[in-house]
């Protein structure tokens, strides 16, 4: 099938500073974006478009784009999907006792069909904010995987390891393996430095040798974290992992909320990437991550949601306008982090995170086909000044019309096409029934 979106207004979110839409037609053959006809080209350039329309005549769906912003679909580079089932159990409550006394005993009961149905609500909510790329971390990775490829959705699997739990680690990592595919990859996740003992940690980095696998993992979130590192090993939490090896492969750190200069230099020289989660850290008081400082000195900072316990959802939109307005907060300048620069974090950086920099976050030809249509037309967007701005400052996931995904629809009309909601719903509600008799 080919796709041409007609007259719409193109974020391409290319340049790295700053960029604004231009008017174009879009076209979408296969997977990929294989042509950009941008207005003020259209008159030398108008065949490209009537080309294209004839070179797809037979399987060519048109999309009337006016009034509408077309631009990479975002990626989430940090998620528990299957946490959703936990959505507003335990809330106002500080870190440690969250995971000790709630979380994790919680988590305990689920079985694999559960995390299944968790990970499935996950997904349809990220689809339908717009998000075509998620990097998850929990066990049973392999059925999130498969769940994502049902979906439609991009995902990065990350089997994790916590001490209670590290006899099942490496059965899912070769089980995850065995899903890998053109939107399937996986990562090793060693879940933090305080919740996995010396012995699991080396263990974790052998199999990233022996498989050559990158890496997912929490560090330096909490000053409880600091403390119970620095009381054990002498160093901080990006120090150790340092340490231990975990940096000589690539690496995404979700939090670094508590990172020294020294911690920074070893971020930007190991090339880890940094994933800031501002809604997860504001809720359970974990501090403001020197995200502005950390981008300057030359470190890539992307985005995630964390899981659905923390936030309580799993909107980017969200996380992309606390994350702006957190910098201004913390360093009393309103001119550090601006919109573009969130919008990039949603987007290039985390396609840079993950190694696939020119391929996904952006829109341009020969990308992959991973694209969104954001409605303009609602009061709360209305009316334009500054459309990096608009998106940033005012939208919202319910502003995402159509998802698009390695060049198929999944989203259309703000739904998930052939997703039976309800039965979602009901069969969710009927498991936590179980589960909190259990
Ligand atoms: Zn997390």
């Amino acid at each position: 099938m080919a796709l041409l979106f007609r007259n719409a207004l193109v974020l391409p979110m290319t340049d790295p500073e700053e960029g604004q839409p231009m008017m174009a037609n879009v076209g979408i053959e296969s997977d990929r974006i294989v042509m950009i006809d941008a207005a003020e080209e259209r008159d030398a350039e108008c065949s490209r478009t009537a080309d294209f329309v004839a070179r797809n005549r037979e399987s060519l769906v048109e999309i009337d784009a006016t009034g509408k912003v077309l631009m990479p679909g975002l990626i989430n580079l940090h998620t528990h999907v299957a946490m959703t089932l936990m959505r507003s159990y335990a809330d106002d409550i500080p870190l440690m006792i969250w995971l000790g006394e709630h979380i994790w005993p919680f988590e305990a009961k689920l079985t694999v069909d559960d995390i299944a149905l968790g990970a499935q609500l996950g997904m349809a909510e990220m689809l339908e904010g717009g998000t075509t790329t998620f990097a998850d971390m929990y066990w049973e990775q392999a059925t999130v995987a498969r769940v994502a490829r049902r979906m439609g959705i991009r995902a990065v699997v990350s089997p994790c390891f916590v001490d209670p739990r590290m006899g099942g680690f490496e059965k899912d990592v070769t089980e995850s393996l065995a899903e890998v595919c053109d939107t399937v990859s996986v990562r090793i996740a060693p879940h933090a430095p305080y919740s996995c003992s010396e012995e699991n940690l080396r263990r974790g980095v052998e199999v990233c040798r022996e498989l050559g696998l990158p890496v997912h993992t929490h560090l330096a979130e909490t000053d409880d974290e600091i403390r119970i590192v620095r009381d054990k090993y002498g160093v901080s939490p990006i120090e150790l992992f340092d340490r231990l090896g975990y940096f000589d492969f690539p690496t995404i750190a979700a939090h670094c909320v508590k990172v020294t200069d020294r911690d920074m230099a070893i971020l930007r020289d190991k090339q880890v990437t940094v994933v800031h989660n501002p809604q997860s850290n504001m809720k359970l008081s974990s501090g403001i991550a020197p995200v502005w400082t950390m981008m300057r000195s030359g470190v890539n900072v992307a985005l995630g949601t964390d899981g659905a316990s923390s936030n309580n959802d799993l909107d980017m939109w969200d996380e992309m306008r606390s994350a702006a307005l957190l910098q201004k907060v913390s360093s009393t300048d309103p001119t550090v982090l601006p919109a573009y620069s969130a919008l990039r974090m949603a987007t290039a950086d985390g396609a840079r995170a993950l190694g696939r920099e020119g391929e996904l976050g952006i829109v341009a030809e020969g990308a992959l086909a991973d694209v969104i249509l954001v409605d303009l037309s609602r009061p709360h967007m209305q009316p334009i000044h500054d459309v990096v701005s608009t998106l940033v400052y005012c939208g919202k996931s319910s502003d995402v019309e159509m998802v698009v995904v390695g060049g198929r629809v999944i989203v259309r009309g703000g739904r998930v096409e052939g997703l039976d909601y309800q039965g979602l719903y009901s069969s969710v509600a009927k498991r936590l029934e179980e589960l909190t008799r259990r």
